[in-house]
């Protein structure tokens, strides 16, 4: 691990108040033993059990530690974004807290990061889950994979660590925190992954109920148009308009031509109905597409562009 980087370590936490302690005595073995400079923040999501006397006292013997507490439950993303807004490392590792990830991984992500990486995330290889998460994650991430154009096994991993300018750039909200590393690629950041080892949750159980795949499918939607649709909605509805306005074109000028040579009629024909269908439709995702472009227009996308060096 290098000196010269202040490392911080982002937990965010919702009714852990288990896992605390025995957390923060594991991540403060590895710290101690390879970085002179490194803060710890708690983020506190609103929990109602004990956690937060737990942090406050961690906090009382380690000045090591800042902790944070939301003033309700927000979710996982929100809280990640509030850790974000206030560390102050060069290197920020992610990490849950409920002891599934292990802190005796965090020297070698950093290296990573300093062999010229912005964002290592974790892959649990051999996973301690349910059978139906397993399984569904598994899909997750083949089509996340597929879509963002980036390969990673393991897209939610807990553990991560990155560049401080991936996160000053990156919003994390709703259940966003899942496609982080898409979208740190979509946005031109160097990302890797790296095995990491994985443990079966040891105190109380996941804080994430069924409604955690609905909410990703809807997340990876909004990765999609923010990212690569947002500067050019034209492109998507245009072409899926225009798509639509043909086809129903063809079958209409079919059944007219029908009419004309053959006498037959339109009217009691399904797919009369059909074709004018397509064509109201395409019309419409045309114009979504215009009305999209003109809003992308007047807001200011160039503020989401990155620079990463200027020489003058
Ligand atoms: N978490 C959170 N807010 C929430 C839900 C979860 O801060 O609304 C935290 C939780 O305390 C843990 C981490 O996010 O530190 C991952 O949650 P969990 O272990 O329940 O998820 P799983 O391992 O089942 O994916
Ligand atoms: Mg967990």
């Amino acid at each position: 691990m290098d000196e010269k980087n202040k490392i911080s370590i982002v937990i965010p936490l919702y009714n852990e108040e288990e896992s605390l302690e025995e957390l923060h005595k594991l991540i403060k073995v590895v710290l101690e033993r390879n970085s002179s400079d490194y803060e710890i923040i708690f983020v506190d999501d609103g929990s109602t059990d004990n956690s937060w006397e737990k942090l406050k006292e961690i906090k009382k013997r380690d000045p090591f530690v800042r902790c944070i507490k939301l003033r309700k439950n927000y979710g996982k993303s929100s809280a990640l974004a509030i850790g974000f807004n206030h560390c102050t490392g060069d290197i920020i590792i992610t990490m849950d807290a409920d002891l599934q990830d292990d802190p005796e991984e965090i020297p070698e992500l950093v290296s990573k990061i300093n062999s010229g990486y912005d964002l290592v995330s974790g892959w649990k290889k051999i996973r301690h889950d349910p059978f139906i998460k397993k399984h569904t994650s598994k899909f997750f991430n083949f089509v996340t994979s597929k879509i963002s154009g980036i390969r990673l096994h393991d897209f939610n991993c807990g553990l991560k660590a990155y560049r401080k300018e991936v996160i000053s750039s990156i919003k994390v909200y709703g259940e966003l925190h899942r496609y982080i590393p898409a979208l740190a690629h979509m946005q031109g950041f160097k990302v890797t992954e790296k095995i990491v080892k994985h443990h079966p949750r040891k105190y109380g159980k996941t804080k994430f109920g069924a409604s955690r795949f609905v909410k990703g499918f809807f997340d990876l939607l909004t990765v999609l148009f923010t990212t690569r649709f947002i500067r050019r909605p034209l492109h998507l509805f245009g072409t899926l308009g225009l798509i639509s306005f043909i086809v129903g074109a063809g079958i209409t000028i079919y059944l007219t031509i029908m009419k004309f040579l053959y006498g037959e009629y339109l009217t009691n024909r399904p797919l009369f109905l059909v074709g004018i269908l397509f064509i109201i439709l395409g019309v419409q995702l045309f114009s979504i597409g215009l009305i999209g472009e003109m809003i992308t227009k007047s807001l200011n996308t160039e503020k989401d562009i990155l620079v990463k060096e200027i020489l003058d």
